[in-house]
């Protein structure tokens, strides 16, 4: 019998395993797909709010705020892209004037740091592309822009290298209630444990059903945008917010951590697992996005993506224990990215409070490195070179990633077994081209490195082959 299961290996089940990992503890993490930071994780705006949204008194804002600070802690001890560049939210009318001081006067009872109000003037000063129409804005200087599915992977990998256990491809189908404990019931087998987390993300409502009686729903929205090319990528420097509504907080427009621009999202209801794009959903974000920055150049767009929030239409996160030894980490919508540090402490005070006995380890490893080809100087890019010539054969010509870099990636605490698996830890694919190039490279070096056939090799989930006929030499 193990002493937990986490259920999702998202940013909010990987941070849960992190956390624990600090304990002596067995600890099990079952992921459904095959690979972590795969659901909500990759597809969000990549910002880590500075928590003057949330409303004052509720776990989503001390999570929030909390989450900021451990993010910034984390990001600088795992080696994961993170920029505190702060954000600025917009008001175009006198009514939205009056919500950006309710919104200060929530910040300051949340104990965010460094809020204050500033004119149009000062805005476009700051932002010299903002629309003329602005009349002020609500500057927060903590807020930050991170790699969203990096973060995940260097919590994930940090819990793994600790001794968590990381089952992927492992889907839970029931949890049964058994003396002290449970058995979570997977399509791979049963596993006895003492406590269960659930971290399922969109699917959090259906685990907790298997565990509690029916307590809320689940009511998925979906957020589209638009990701534009570097050319676009300095058109602001901080995240533009626009004021939030009942439906979310709105549509912004902000740089990436990877030197591209994101806009979007809009919020539409949606299947949980439906993050197809649609045109009118574009339409929407581009319209939108026009009033905070006119000029943005749409024609230098190189995807549009969607994701899915778990919303359930209550203004806090459902965090909690519902059955005994049973924690919800349930309806994690944004700011989940941002609390996700936090809720991860939080998940480990509750399972104390539940029993749990933890007991802290004296080895607990908080390291993580990775070389980025890119950003060596040209001495020891020439060192690394000489050293591994594999460093030597760019892969990815837009973001000069190199065959040194995906070989290392194949060798850390969870390696990646798909196209995407290996542009979300090295970013082979992420640039101009979008993979138009590289990605033929990287299912050579999958396929030879992980002795499968090319037809094998998945662009992200199972299923997802990208060679449907392999041809022989001179075979059309
Ligand atoms: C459009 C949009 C914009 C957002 N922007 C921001 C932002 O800028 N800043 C911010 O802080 N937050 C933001 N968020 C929120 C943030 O992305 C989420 O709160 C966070 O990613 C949730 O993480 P999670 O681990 O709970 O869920 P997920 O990442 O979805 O992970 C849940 C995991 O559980 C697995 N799972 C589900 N069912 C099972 C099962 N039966 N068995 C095994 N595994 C299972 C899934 O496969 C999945 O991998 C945004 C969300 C959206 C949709």
């Amino acid at each position: 019998m193990v002493d937990v299961v986490i259920i999702g290996c998202g940013v909010v089940g990987a941070a849960a395993a992190m956390e624990l990992s600090r304990y002596k503890l067995d600890v099990v993490i079952v992921e459904r797909e095959n690979d972590v930071a795969v659901g909500t994780t990759k597809a969000n705006s990549a910002i880590l709010h500075a928590g003057y949204d949330p409303k004052p008194g509720t776990l989503m804002a001390r999570l929030n705020v909390r989450g900021s600070e451990l993010c910034r802690e984390y990001c600088a001890a795992l080696d994961v892209p993170y920029r505190r560049c702060g954000s600025m939210v917009l008001a175009f009318s006198e009514k939205e004037t009056e919500t950006l001081r309710e919104l200060l006067d929530r910040g300051v009872k949340n104990g965010v740091p460094g809020l204050k109000i500033i004119s149009g003037d000062e805005a476009r000063a700051r932002e010299p592309e903002l629309a003329d129409t602005v009349l002020e804005a609500l500057w927060a200087p903590s807020a930050a822009i991170v790699s969203p599915w990096e973060m995940c992977l260097a919590f994930a990998e940090t819990a793994v290298k600790n001794g968590v256990e990381l089952r992927l491809n492992t889907a839970v189908t029931g949890i049964d209630r058994r003396g002290d404990g449970y058995t979570v019931r997977t399509d791979r087998g049963d596993i006895e444990t003492k406590y269960v987390v659930n971290a399922a993300g969109v699917d959090s409502g259906t685990i907790h059903d298997m565990a509690a009686p029916h307590s809320f729903d689940i009511k998925p929205s979906r957020g589209e945008y638009y990701l534009l090319d570097k050319a676009e990528g300095t058109r602001v420097n901080t995240v533009v917010f626009q004021c939030p509504t009942e439906r979310g907080k709105g549509v912004l427009v902000s740089p990436t951590v990877h030197g591209n621009l994101i806009v979007g999202p809009n919020a539409e209801p949606s299947m949980p697992h439906d993050a197809a794009t649609t045109a009118a959903g574009l339409a929407f974000v581009k319209e939108t996005a026009c009033l905070s920055v006119p000029k943005i150049n749409y024609s230098k767009s190189i995807r549009n993506f969607a994701g899915i929030r778990a919303n359930t239409g209550r203004d806090d996160f459902i965090i909690g224990v519902s059955a005994p030894r049973f924690v919800d980490l349930a309806g994690i919508c944004s700011p989940g990215l941002t609390s996700a540090p936090a809720i991860g402490e939080y998940a480990a005070e509750l399972l104390a409070r539940e029993g749990l006995a933890l007991e802290k380890k004296e080895n607990f490893d908080f390291s993580r490195r990775r070389i980025r080809f890119k950003e060596l100087s040209p001495e020891a890019r020439e060192e690394l070179v000489r050293r591994d010539p594999a460093y030597g054969r760019v892969i990815c010509r837009c973001e000069t990633v190199t065959e040194g870099e995906i070989l290392a990636c194949l060798h850390t605490p969870i390696p990646p077994v798909s196209v995407d698996g290996v542009k979300r830890r090295v970013n082979a694919g992420m640039g101009r081209c979008q993979g138009g190039f590289c990605a033929p490279r990287v299912v050579e070096i999958l396929s030879r490195e992980l002795g499968l056939s090319p037809g094998e090799i998945v662009k992200d989930r199972t299923g997802m082959n990208i060679l449907v006929r392999e041809t022989k030499g001179g075979e059309g």
